[in-house]
């Protein structure tokens, strides 16, 4: 499982980039993504996902369904 960030709500503030434990945030062409074969929803490294700790709109990183 992983979580996934939403375009149209993300504002590329960039908080998240660098607290993730895996580096599995990135910009591509302006846009945040998550590599979701990378993303191990902080477990093992954290309680909470980190980029949804930090981010400051609510509702932009939300878990993919699985
Ligand atoms: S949940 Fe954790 S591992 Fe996954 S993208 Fe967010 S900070 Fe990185
Ligand atoms: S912290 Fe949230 S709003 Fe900021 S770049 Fe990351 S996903 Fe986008």
């Amino acid at each position: 499982m992983a979580y996934k960030i939403n375009a149209d709500l993300c504002t590329g503030c960039d908080d998240c980039v660098a607290d993730c434990p895996t580096a599995s945030i990135s910009v591509k062409k302006g846009v945040y993504v998550i590599n979701a074969n990378e993303c191990t929803e902080c477990d093992g490294d954290f309680d909470k996902p980190q980029c949804v700790k930090v981010c400051p709109i609510k509702g932009c990183i939300t878990q993919i369904a699985a």
